[in-house]
């Protein structure tokens, strides 16, 4: 829902909303697979809105892009290749790409407006995309990991939209089955997770898919997000042929690259499991 002032988003499913005031709406368009708005807000920069959801705010979003790529990165002993799938503000991009250790990361992102539209009104998210490591793909990120070529990458990070429309695939048995096969042994799958407070039978499914598809241990990590439902986000992170217990802390510690949210104590701190969440989930 939107009115001039304020864009509101409204959670069907937690019975709860989140809005942001808005000096005016910059661009609106209806791609082959979402609409796509974007706004000027009054205190949190540009935002970015994928069918009526808030995907990226130039305020917040570095908590999210932080989350999702270094915990994994620190947590690989030494990623050389990776996947991201969905991702098309670049900012997941940007943050692997700080890592010295990547040799090649491609996005894989369906809708090649998000990136172009990104460009346009988050020049600092696509600060890496000349990178030469980094390769943009504007196609299916289902059919990708389906023909990807066995035991050729060590990371694959899911940043992508809710599980429905052109995002539903990414969150099945069939889907993680592809990715197992894509990883190198040690390799780890991380994927944006949805918020422990409203969605935990999507952890619990997303678990049981990832499990059946041959992954061993999972960690869900949690960190906050203000501008998803209820301001509380988790990626669930799963390693082929190898447990995840612990990261390299030291290595963390002595980053050569600025963070403003990830260091070594938000990375344990992201570890560990509220009460409810171990219960529901079995730990
Ligand atoms: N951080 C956001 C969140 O958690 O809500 C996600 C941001 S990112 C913009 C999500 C991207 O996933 C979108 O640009 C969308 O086009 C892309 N996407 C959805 N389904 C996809 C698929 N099957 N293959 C590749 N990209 C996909």
């Amino acid at each position: 829902m939107s009115d001039s002032t304020w864009f509101t988003e409204q959670h069907e499913h937690s019975g709860s909303s989140i809005g942001f005031r808005v000096k005016q709406k910059l661009h609106s368009e209806k791609t082959p697979f979402q609409t796509i708005e974007i706004y000027d807000t009054t205190d949190w920069g540009k935002l970015m809105v994928i069918d009526g959801c808030m995907m990226v705010s130039s305020r917040d979003n570095f908590l999210y892009h932080e989350m999702m790529s270094h915990p994994a990165l620190f947590t690989h002993a030494r990623a050389k290749r990776v996947v991201i799938i969905g991702g098309g503000d670049c900012g997941t991009l940007r943050e692997v790409l700080r890592h010295d250790e990547v040799e090649k990361a491609v996005q894989v992102e369906i809708d090649e407006r998000v990136t172009r539209l990104a460009e346009k009104y988050f020049p600092e998210l696509c600060e890496a995309n000349d990178d030469p490591r980094a390769e943009l793909l504007f196609i299916d990120g289902i059919k990708y990991m389906a023909e990807c070529e066995p035991e050729s990458l060590d990371l694959i990070i899911v940043d992508s939209t809710d599980p429905v429309g052109p995002a539903e695939g990414l969150f099945n048995a069939a889907f993680y089955t592809s990715c197992y096969k894509a990883l190198r042994h040690g390799g780890i799958l991380v994927q944006q997770s949805e918020s422990p407070l409203v969605h935990l039978d999507l952890i619990k499914s997303m678990r049981v898919a990832m499990k059946s598809a041959g992954f061993q241990s999972a960690k869900t990590l949690n960190f906050p997000q203000p501008c998803y439902p209820t301001g509380w986000w988790s990626c669930t992170m799963v390693r082929k042929g190898a447990d995840l217990a612990g990261f390299r802390e030291r290595g963390a510690a002595s980053k050569q690259f600025p963070t403003r949210y990830y260091n070594v104590d938000m990375h344990r701190a992201a570890l560990a499991m509220p009460e409810f969440v171990r219960e529901a989930l079995g730990e």
